[in-house]
C-alpha cells in the first residue's frame, strides 16, 4: 500500500497532513510513503527530513496517480486528478461541500473525513482532529488577543504602579474555548466563560475561572454532547443578558459553534459599541455568512468606531503549523491503523468508526445527510 501526502492548496493554509515523524510510523508498518514536493515546508517541515524518514518525494501528479490512500487537510482544489478506488482522507467539511462529495462519490472515490468521527466513543479519541485543531486555535486565539489588546493580561506591580489584570470573557467553552480560558490564566487575565450546556459550565468551573453569571442557565445539550440551536425566546434572552455583561470585558474570545447550523451570534453591533476602546474581541467562528461576532470578517482585523479590534480568526490552527500538523498527523495515523490493520485497506462499513467517517464508497454516498 502507498500513502501519499498532498500539498495543501487553500491560499493561507500552512499546516501539512503528514511530517516526517509519520512517515516513519508508516513506514514500520512497511506502507510506503509518497510526499509532494513541498508538502511541509510551510510548516517548516523540509523535503529532505521526508526523505530522511523513508518516504519519496515526488510531485502532484506522481501522488495522486501512484497512491492508495491520500491525505490532506482542506479538499484539495484538483480532486478531479483521484482515480477510482483510491481513498481521500481529510477534514472535508462534507456537510458544506455536498457537490464535491457527490463528484468524488461518482468518480468512485472512498472519501473519509475526520470531521464526522463519533468524538464521545473512547476508541476515536487517538483520530479526533476536531478536537486537536481546536486545542491548537484555542491557545493562539488567548495569544492573538493579548498581543492586540492594549494592555497587560497580568497584574505587573512595577515601581511605576500597578496595572489591574484583563477581564477576559470566553464564549463557548467546548475545546477551543476550555484551552483559550487556560492559556489566558496562565498569562495572568481574568477570565470568565460562557456555554450553553451544563456541562461545559462545569469544565469552566473546572478550570478555576469564572462561570459567567446571568444568561439563563439551562442545559442545552443537543446530540453527541454538542449543543443544539436555541429558541428564538432562549436566543433572546442570552443575546440582552450578553448584551449587558460584554461590556464590563477587556477581551472577548468567542468559539461558539452548533454542528450543520450557522454559528449563534453572541457578540452584537450594540455590545461591541459599548466596549472600552483598546479592547479586543477575537471570533474563531468567524464565516463569510457571518460568526459569533456581528461584522467580524475571516482573517481580517477591524477597529470598530468605538475603538474595539475586532479579529475574525477562522483557522488559527494553520497559524501553529508545527503543533498543528504534528497533531493532525497522529489522527491521520491513528485512522489509517484502523483502517489498514495489517497494512493494507480494509473497508469494514460495520465498524462504528468507519461507519461514520465514512462519506462515500463504491460509487455512491453512504452517510444520508451529505446527499442532496
Ligand atoms: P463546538 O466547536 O461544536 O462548539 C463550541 C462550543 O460552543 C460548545 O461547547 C457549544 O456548547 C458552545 N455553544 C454552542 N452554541 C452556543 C451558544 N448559543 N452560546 C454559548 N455557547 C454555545 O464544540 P467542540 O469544542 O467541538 O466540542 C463539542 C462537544 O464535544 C463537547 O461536549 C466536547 O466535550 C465534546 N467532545 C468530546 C470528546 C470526547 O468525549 N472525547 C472529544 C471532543 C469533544
Amino acid at each position: 500500500t502507498t500513502v501519499g501526502v498532498l500539498r495543501e492548496t487553500a491560499g493561507r493554509e500552512r499546516r501539512v497532513a503528514l511530517t516526517p515523524d509519520g512517515v516513519a510510523r508508516l513506514r514500520k508498518l512497511d506502507v510506503a510513503v509518497l510526499v509532494e514536493a513541498g508538502a511541509g515546508a510551510r510548516a517548516w517541515f523540509e523535503d529532505i527530513g521526508y526523505e530522511g524518514a523513508g518516504a519519496v518525494v515526488a510531485g502532484r501528479d506522481r501522488v495522486y496517480a501512484d497512491s492508495d490512500v491520500l491525505l490532506c487537510l482542506h479538499p484539495p482544489d484538483d480532486v478531479a486528478a483521484c482515480r477510482p478506488g483510491q481513498v481521500l482522507i481529510g477534514l472535508l467539511n462534507p456537510r458544506s461541500n455536498r457537490d464535491l462529495m457527490q463528484r468524488l462519490a461518482t468518480a468512485g472515490v472512498t472519501v473519509i473525513s475526520l470531521d464526522l468521527l463519533p468524538r464521545t466513543l473512547s476508541r476515536a479519541q487517538a483520530m479526533d482532529a476536531l478536537t486537536s485543531q481546536a486545542n491548537v486555535a484555542g491557545y493562539k486565539a488567548a495569544l492573538l488577543a493579548a498581543e492586540a489588546y492594549s494592555g497587560f493580561f497580568p497584574m505587573l506591580m512595577t515601581a511605576a504602579g500597578t496595572t489591574r489584570p484583563a477581564q477576559v470573557l470566553v464564549l463557548g467553552a467546548g475545546v477551543a474555548g476550555l484551552q483559550a480560558i487556560a492559556t489566558a490564566r496562565r498569562l495572568g487575565a481574568l477570565v470568565t466563560g460562557y456555554d450553553v450546556r451544563e456541562a461545559a459550565r462545569a469544565d469552566i468551573a473546572s478550570t478555576g475561572a469564572t462561570v459567567l453569571a446571568g444568561p439563563e442557565r439551562t442545559g442545552k445539550e443537543g446530540e453527541g454532547g454538542y449543543a443544539r440551536e436555541l429558541s428564538d425566546d432562549e436566543q433572546s434572552a442570552q443575546q440582552s443578558a450578553l448584551d449587558e455583561a460584554i461590556p464590563r470585558f477587556d477581551v472577548i474570545i468567542t468559539t461558539a459553534q452548533v454542528p450543520g447550523r450557522p454559528a449563534p451570534r453572541l457578540v452584537s453591533e450594540n455590545a461591541l459599541s459599548k466596549m472600552r476602546p483598546g479592547s479586543v474581541v477575537i471570533d474563531l467562528a468567524a464565516a463569510p455568512d457571518g460568526g459569533n461576532v456581528e461584522g467580524s470578517i475571516p482573517d481580517t482585523r477591524t477597529v470598530t468606531d468605538a475603538g474595539v479590534t475586532v479579529i475574525g480568526a477562522a483557522n488559527l490552527a494553520s497559524t501553529v503549523p508545527g503543533a498543528a500538523s504534528t497533531a493532525y498527523a497522529r489522527n491521520a495515523l491513528a485512522l489509517l491503523t484502523h483502517l489498514m490493520p495489517r497494512g493494507e485497506v480494509v473497508l469494514d462499513l460495520d465498524d462504528e468508526i468507519l461507519a461514520a467517517v465514512v462519506v462515500s464508497h463504491g460509487g455512491a454516498l453512504t452517510r444520508k445527510e451529505i446527499r442532496s
